[in-house]
């Protein structure tokens, strides 16, 4: 019986001894193991009695038997959930509750937290450590390596995933095996993976980067991955001559250049780098091509969406912007009053539709309403505008947006005005309350090792190249901006911080 998500992505790898998984440790899986084991986890679930459509909530650590699980589900017809694994113990009780999970997986280190949670939702829960061992592989080693896919449509869901929480409490976005199928399959044909390709994956596998864009293309395409349990620089660096390609946030390619160990000869080998989920400086972009000849090729998508847009494989690879829009994505900019779709190269809302778009969120009719029109289109909360070539640039996020004595700000104007000055390693401006202007630019600078950025030079030059409505009430140095673990900068604990600074 079908099942387009298992059949596609896992079900056609049945029975090959093809690599699949390339662990730290020098271990290989293949796909016909992988398989197997994702069977006997099928079998574990609904032996506990899950049925399909039923919830499996997993906190566990990055694992071969963690993606396995994922492909589980998928066979099962389950609904998978994979939980940041630096949720606590309120937000996961959060998280859980609000999911209605049948299972909940989690590192035995948190079983004794969890079990209350379980009981009273009377959730299963059982284990899985970051060795692969727990009472999830205990139960699923007397299992058969085979198991009756359930039948599926594209229009079920198969997932529930959460957003980074970077603008307040994560939503669980419902995805539908559509929605995951399309955009592995546009983004595999787009950035040109085939079998061939091996994918460095150090990325986390509860969030879309991860999990969706890296492992869905790499299931799709029939290739194998370097699957390293987190970024760590030195195994990044020694397992990188045999990748062909590397997927990664921003800070992963800022920390490389950091090494003087990355190098023109050790990315020789990859024909590929992408880069999403947070804003990459164009000094990035441009000084990563110095050092190594490749272009980090920039995307732009979200939980709820998958990707929207990306810089173009053969093309050009615009630096400081997120591409085109990817086939069968309609993207358009409105004003974010009226609704309005505004002139080619204004800024507004970024609002998307295609396949690709999630069916809302869980359990939140009214945020599903507010966010997601009638019509198919997901109001992204993020302001950009397109030039005239089609290219996408992201200015900030709607709730970044100052308005100060009923000017609009945006942050990013004056962040890369900003990082460019001297001493600057980065920065990031928000608004902050004032009783005059109702709100005020605040600029944060975090300095380059070593240096001390000269506040009061840099206020000067930010005055003479800037509006006067512009120029930040103050500059205050830290000594780094607090992020999250998708390397996000997370401006709300710093509105919080300094919301009292001009009262
Ligand atoms: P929450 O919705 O809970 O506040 P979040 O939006 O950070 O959190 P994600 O779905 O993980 O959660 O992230 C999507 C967001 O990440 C996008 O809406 C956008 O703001 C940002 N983003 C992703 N890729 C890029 C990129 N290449 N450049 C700039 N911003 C990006
Ligand atoms: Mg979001």
């Amino acid at each position: 019986m079908a099942n387009p998500l298992y059949d596609r992505l896992f079900g056609a790898h049945a029975g090959q001894d093809t690599p699949f998984l390339y662990l730290p440790d020098g271990r290989v899986i293949s796909h016909a193991a992988f398989l197997g084991q994702a069977a006997r986890l099928a079998h574990v679930a609904t032996n506990l009695g899950l049925k399909p459509g039923d919830r499996v909530a997993a906190q566990v650590e990055k694992s071969p038997e963690a993606l396995a699980l994922y492909a589980a589900c998928a066979q099962a017809g389950l609904i998978f959930l994979p939980l940041n694994t630096a949720y606590t113990a309120d937000e996961l009780s959060y998280f859980i509750d609000n999911s209605g999970a049948a299972l909940i997986v989690c590192d035995g280190r948190n079983r004794d937290m969890l079990a209350p949670i379980a009981e009273g939702l009377g959730a299963r829960i059982e284990t899985l450590n970051a060795d692969g061992s727990g009472s999830l592989t205990e139960r699923a080693a007397t299992m058969p390596d085979r198991f009756d896919t359930v039948a599926r449509g594209g229009g079920d869901l198969a997932a529930f995933l959460y957003t980074s929480g970077t603008t307040g409490r994560s939503k669980g976005a419902m995805l539908t095996q559509d929605n995951l199928l399309s955009n592995a399959e546009t983004l595999a044909r787009e950035w040109r993976f085939t079998a061939d390709d091996v994918l460095l994956h150090a990325l986390p596998i509860f969030h879309t980067h991860g999990l969706f864009v890296a492992t869905n293309i790499a299931l799709i395409t029939g290739g194998s991955m370097i699957f390293l349990p987190r970024f760590d620089l030195d195994q990044i660096i020694a397992q990188m001559p045999r990748a062909t390609s590397m997927m990664g946030v921003p800070t992963f390619y800022t920390r490389l250049l950091g090494d003087a160990r990355f190098t023109r000869e050790l990315a020789q080998h990859m024909r590929l780098f992408v880069s999403g989920s947070a804003p990459l400086l164009a000094e990035t972009h441009v000084e990563f091509e110095e050092r190594t000849g490749h272009r980090i090729l920039e995307r732009y998508g979200m939980t709820e969406t998958n990707m929207n847009t990306s810089n173009p494989y053969e093309g050009a690879r615009r630096a400081g912007t997120v591409g085109l829009p990817l086939p069968g994505v309609e993207l358009k900019v409105t004003d974010p009053e009226t609704g309005e779709t505004l002139p080619q190269g204004e800024i507004g809302v970024i609002e998307v539709r295609g396949p690709n778009v999630f069916k809302g969120y869980w359990q939140m009719p009214e945020k599903t309403a507010a966010e997601l029109r009638a019509d198919g289109f997901f109001i992204t909360g993020d302001l950009g505008f397109v030039d005239e070539q089609g290219y996408v640039t992201i200015v900030g996020r709607g709730k970044d947006l100052i308005i100060s004595g009923g000017f609009n700000i945006y942050p990013k104007e004056l962040e890369l005005l900003l990082d460019d000055q001297p001493g600057v390693l980065e920065s990031a401006v928000i608004g902050v309350p004032h009783p005059d202007f109702g709100e005020t630019p605040l600029g944060l600078l975090v300095p380059r090792p070593g240096q001390t950025p000269d506040t009061q030079a840099i206020m000067a030059t930010v005055e003479t190249a800037l509006a006067r409505f512009k120029h930040p009430r103050k500059l205050i140095v830290l000594e780094e901006l607090p992020r999250n673990t998708m390397g996000k900068v997370q401006k709300n604990i710093l509105r919080d911080q300094f919301k009292a600074l001009f009262e």
